[in-house]
Formats: C-alpha cells, sequence, structure tokens
C-alpha cells in the first residue's frame, strides 16, 4: 500500500497509508497552505484567514481591499498552485511569538491566528514557500503527489463565521490522489448542483435573496409566489377538512408574553432583540406561533367538549439564525409556518399524535416526498438545566410518544438533545440536495406552556383541568418546503404546481394567434395557468425555452390544428409530440392537476 511522509505539529514526520482518511486530509492541508502561498505570490499584499481541510475539500479565506479574487482568475491560480507543488516541501517552524507577529504586521487576521496558538512565547508553524503558517493538524510533507486538485468557487465568508466581523472572500477547492476519485468527486458536485434549489431558483426566477436588502430575508417573485400559494390553499384544506379552526395573530406581541412562555429565557439567542417603544412597552417580533395561539384559547371559557381545539394559522415569524448558516429558502430568518396547535386532554394525546401524523404521511403522499425518517428528538439528560420542567414529566411524554410511534408500527431513531425546551417532539427528517438533515414537519408535546399561561377547561366532573398543547407543522415553513421541492423534482413541478402549466406557441402569430388567445382564455377560464408565447422569435427556441423552464405541456399549433379545433401537445421531458382535439387535452389537463403528483 503506498505510502506518504506526514508531519506532526510538533514538527515529527511518520509514514501513513496514503488511502486512508488522515491520508487524505493531510493532503488537503497541504493543498490549503499551497492556495495560502499562491495567493499570497498573486495578489500582492493579500492578507489571509483561516485555511481548512475537511472531508468536503479545502478553503481559505483572504483579505484584499481593491482587488479581490474572481472566479475567472481561479484557474490561473490554480495553474500556479500546480506550478508550486511539484517540489513543494514543508519546513517545520518554532518561531519565538515576537518575530512571527513582526513578519505579518499588516495581516491582522495572520496575527490574530498566531496570537491564538502560541504558547510560552512561541508559535509552531508549517512554512510552505514563502508562507508560514499555524501548525494545526497533521500534514503532508511533500507536494508531488498533488496532481488532481480542483479550485471550485469564491464565496463571501465572515472572518470567524460572526457577521459582525468583516466579509473576507472564500476560495474552495478540492484533491485527491487519483483522477478518477476526482472525476468522481466532480460529478457528484455536478449533481448537487443540479439540485439546488439555489441554483434552479434563480433559473426559473422563484425568489432572490440579496444580503445588502437583508440576509435570509427572502423575496418570493411571481413565480415562487404562484407555487407557494398553491401549497397554502392546499394545505388549508386539508386541515378544514380535518378540523382545524384558521385564525391570524399579529408578528409583533408584548414581551411578556415571551417571557411567560419561556422563549425569552430559553431561546432568546434565536431571537431578534426586543423593540423599545420609549413608553415602557417592549414589543417582540415573534420566533414562535404558540403565544399567539394560545390567547385564542385563552379568550373563552373552554369545556371538554371542545377538546380536542385544532387551531391553525400560516404563521409569519423571524428567527436570528447565524448569518453562516443562512442557506436560500432552506434556512432563512423570516419564514411562514404551516403551524397548529392542538389542544387536548391526556386521554387525548395518543388519537390525536396518530391524526396528525397520519395527515403528514397523507400529504407527503401527494407531494411524492418518499425518503424521510422519524426522528424522536429527546433531552439531553446530562444538560437538564437548557429544559423545563422536572423528570417525570419528561419521562412521561418521552414514553407516551414512543408508545404512539409504537401503535402506528413506524420505525423511528433517537436523537438526545433535539428535543424543544418545552417537551419532546417527533421529527420528520429529509435530505437536502447538498446531503444534509433538515427537518421538515413536526409535531411536539408541550405540558409547559398550558401551565404557564394557566390554560384550562372545565371537564365533564365541572372542574377545572389543564389541557396538553400539541404543536406541529405539517409541510413546515412555506420557505423550507418551497425549496425542498424545488431540490426533489429538480425543478420540474407536477403540473398542480407549476407556476405555468401550459405554453401555447403559434406557429404565425399573424395566421394563428388569435386561435392561440381564446385556446388560452378557455384555459385561464378553467384555472389553468397558461402563456401565449407571441414574441417574434424563431419557433425552436420557443420550444427551448419551454422546455428550460420546465413547462409541463407545451402546445404547438398552425394550420392544422385552427382547421381541426386541436392542438400539438409536447409533454416535458417526452419527445413525442401528440395532435388531440381541444376537449381531450382540456380533460387531460385537469385529471392531471386533480391528482396531484400521485402517479
Ligand atoms: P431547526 O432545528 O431546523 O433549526 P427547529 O427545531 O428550531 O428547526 P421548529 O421550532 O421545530 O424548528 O420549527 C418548525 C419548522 O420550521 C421546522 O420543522 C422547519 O421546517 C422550519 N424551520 C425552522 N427554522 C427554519 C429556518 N430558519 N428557515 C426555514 N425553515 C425553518
Ligand atoms: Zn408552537
Amino acid at each position: 500500500m503506498a505510502q506518504i511522509a506526514v508531519m506532526s505539529v510538533d514538527g515529527s514526520v511518520k509514514k501513513i497509508d496514503r488511502d486512508s482518511e488522515e491520508g487524505l486530509q493531510a493532503l488537503r492541508k497541504l493543498a490549503s497552505l499551497l492556495l495560502k502561498d499562491s495567493l499570497h505570490q498573486e495578489f500582492k499584499g493579500i492578507r489571509l484567514g483561516e485555511s481548512v481541510a475537511d472531508e468536503d475539500g479545502f478553503h481559505v479565506d483572504s483579505d484584499k481591499d481593491d482587488q479581490q479574487v474572481s472566479a475567472d482568475e481561479l484557474s490561473a491560480l490554480q495553474d500556479a498552485l500546480l506550478a508550486k507543488a511539484k517540489d513543494a516541501k514543508v519546513e517545520f517552524v518554532e518561531a519565538d511569538l515576537d518575530d512571527a507577529l513582526a513578519e505579518v504586521k499588516d495581516d491582522p487576521y495572520s496575527s490574530e491566528l498566531i496570537k491564538e496558538a502560541a504558547k510560552d512565547g512561541k508559535v509552531a508553524m508549517y512554512q510552505v514557500g514563502d508562507v508560514k503558517a499555524v501548525a494545526d493538524g497533521d500534514i503532508m510533507v511533500y507536494g508531488d503527489a498533488i496532481k488532481h486538485l480542483k479550485l471550485l468557487s469564491v464565496a463571501g465568508a465572515y472572518w470567524k463565521g460572526m457577521s459582525s466581523n468583516p466579509m473576507l472572500q472564500r476560495v474552495y477547492g478540492t484533491v485527491f490522489f487519483s483522477k478518477d476519485a476526482l472525476d468522481e468527486d466532480m460529478k457528484k458536485r455536478q449533481e448537487a448542483r443540479e439540485h439546488d434549489h439555489r441554483v434552479i431558483g434563480n433559473q426559473l426566477d422563484l425568489f432572490f435573496v440579496d444580503p445588502k436588502v437583508g440576509a435570509g430575508l427572502p423575496y418570493w417573485m411571481p413565480k415562487g409566489a404562484t407555487i407557494r400559494r398553491t401549497i397554502e390553499r392546499y394545505i388549508i384544506d386539508r386541515e378544514v377538512a380535518d378540523g382545524y379552526e384558521h385564525v391570524y395573530t399579529p408578528v409583533l406581541m408584548n414581551l411578556d408574553a415571551y417571557k411567560t412562555s419561556g422563549h425569552w429565557e430559553h431561546y432568546r439567542d434565536d431571537m431578534f432583540p426586543p423593540m423599545d417603544m420609549g413608553d415602557g412597552e417592549m414589543l417582540e417580533i415573534r420566533p414562535m406561533n404558540c403565544p399567539s395561539h394560545i390567547q385564542i384559547y385563552k379568550h373563552h371559557i373552554r369545556s371538554y367538549r371542545d377538546l380536542p381545539m385544532r387551531i391553525a394559522e400560516l404563521g409569519m415569524m423571524h428567527r436570528y439564525e447565524k448569518s453562516g448558516a443562512l442557506s436560500g429558502l432552506q434556512r432563512v430568518r423570516e419564514m411562514t409556518l404551516n403551524d397548529g396547535h392542538t389542544f387536548v386532554a391526556v386521554d387525548q394525546i395518543r388519537d390525536e399524535f396518530a391524526k396528525i401524523l397520519n395527515l403528514i404521511m397523507d400529504v407527503y403522499k401527494d407531494f411524492d416526498i418518499t425518503d424521510y425518517s422519524f426522528r424522536l428528538s429527546l433531552r439531553d439528560p446530562k444538560n437538564k438545566e437548557k429544559y423545563y420542567g422536572n423528570d417525570e414529566m419528561w419521562d412521561e411524554s418521552q414514553k407516551l410518544l414512543k408508545a404512539a410511534m409504537d401503535d402506528l408500527n413506524l420505525d423511528y431513531y433517537e436523537a438526545e438533545g433535539e428535543a424543544a425546551f418545552y417537551g419532546p417532539k417527533l421529527d420528520i427528517q429529509t435530505k437536502t440536495a447538498l446531503g444534509n438533515d433538515e427537518t421538515m414537519s413536526t409535531i411536539q408535546l408541550d405540558f409547559m406552556q398550558p401551565d404557564r399561561f394557566g390554560l384550562s377547561y372545565v371537564g365533564k366532573d365541572g372542574k377545572e383541568h389543564m389541557p396538553v398543547m400539541i404543536h406541529r407543522g405539517i409541510v413546515g415553513t412555506m420557505e423550507r418546503f418551497v425549496a425542498y421541492l424545488t431540490e426533489i423534482y429538480k425543478g420540474a413541478f407536477p403540473t398542480w404546481l407549476a407556476p405555468e402549466q401550459v405554453h401555447i406557441i403559434p406557429v404565425s402569430d399573424e395566421k394563428h394567434g388569435d386561435y392561440a388567445k381564446q385556446l388560452a382564455d378557455k384555459m385561464k377560464a378553467a384555472q389553468i395557468r397558461v402563456v401565449v408565447d407571441d414574441r417574434n422569435e424563431k419557433m425552436g427556441y420557443k420550444i427551448r425555452e419551454a422546455q428550460t423552464q420546465k413547462v409541463p405541456y407545451t402546445l404547438v399549433v398552425g394550420d392544422d390544428e385552427v382547421k381541426d379545433n386541436a392542438v400539438s401537445v409536447r409533454k416535458y421531458g417526452e419527445e413525442a409530440q401528440n395532435s388531440m382535439s381541444q376537449d381531450a387535452f382540456m380533460n387531460e389537463i385537469l385529471a392531471d392537476i386533480a391528482s396531484y403528483s400521485r402517479k
């Protein structure tokens, strides 16, 4: 087995197996320092931040006022790096702190990294070419094995990942020992890009987020808004059928409510700071809708006959997510949750839980979501102070959830430390195109808020009892759900969701334009989303564009179609073009829309 020489942070050198995880990591560590050295050479006066090697590849942060690395320059930078690699050799340097700092006196980032790593006035460093960097982890000693390397992209990244710090530029790359491994990785990245909702969202003009206008605050363009509206109508109808009553409640609330609810104590880091109105009133923009729905419950006296009481809302909320965690629509700071709270008596928990879970699974079928798993999110027993309540409450409610899952014969895995601060939950986990696990839907048990807000109902016995609250999100937030659907459908939305369902192309606008417009009017009257492409462009171009926009049905109408009152239909993803009567087509598309995505 091939071996490579690897240096450790104390300067010692050992041989390790090249094709091990450690081997790959050491290779990438060297690649990251060669990238630093290349940046230093290509951009005079550049300041260098962190260099990181990980399972994804490697990256280096840098900062230069007037001359930033652009994507066009990556190829030249890569050539410079590969040229350096050939006879690169890492030297170990144990420098005096003052000397090390003097060498980087114009570079605040390198200085800080050195200061952080210094011990007893000394700092251990690796020297590669002209650049010295803090020794942090094993590094491959000789660069001649670096041949299969690719610089991938540049993006902004805050120094130390904190948005209060300056924004640096991050160059991403990856490297392998063999060409095959690199090719394989490139293929995977390409596939991930093809699924990435941020890329597709841009191509199809669904939404945008502009950090200059507000990081994590998405703008829904008309097409994205159409998809969202369709989902919103759908889910409200499903909930009404399941006994939910929909309400509207304000996004602002007196901070006291969040003190009572426990959010202020346990969830403050995720909340936007309160607004001091100057007259003693403190207003909070809500991170959750629960306290709002509690006000609805409390507004009247409730009896056992009212339970289960199901309150729902497409509730807009704001969470102060870390800027580094924000991602397209998938993780945002303003979101609208398909929220609902069911107030039940203790002996109704199991049935209600099953009812909600069945609703979730039915809805998933309609959207063709098949790749998901159940995560039972439990309290971290080693960190009890993070959570509200006593052992008995937690043991009881965790047991209850497990029993309910067993009743339904569903497999689940347990995750300690993922519970909400007020109770355990069942999370339904899906995977993003980039391979990350994300919570989509959730069902949560809560004994705390009913207690803290003093909720009650009059029981059969005429006495007051406390209800239990079940928080649930069926499709989760509109943002994350649309991001997810965009990825699983690769932008080819099923007809019922597609922002544009039919694209009509008259062969000649002059001769067939009127026919096309009449046909479109008929479809619009049947609530079909249709566009007539009467632009002065070549037909082939228009057809290709309808394909790029992933419109489910493209209709071409010419002399024959006008004569026979017919259409020539091409379905997205199919080559065949079928002629059929207008009526036959209307029947087909209406049946398609009504069937959701069920095959
Ligand atoms: P996460 O662990 O993903 O941050 P959470 O456990 O804090 O989420 P909940 O309070 O359970 O989330 O939120 C309900 C739902 O809201 C989640 O199931 C998820 O679909 C969605 N969601 C939560 N945070 C975000 C966000 N920042 N952007 C988009 N959707 C979100
Ligand atoms: Zn809630």
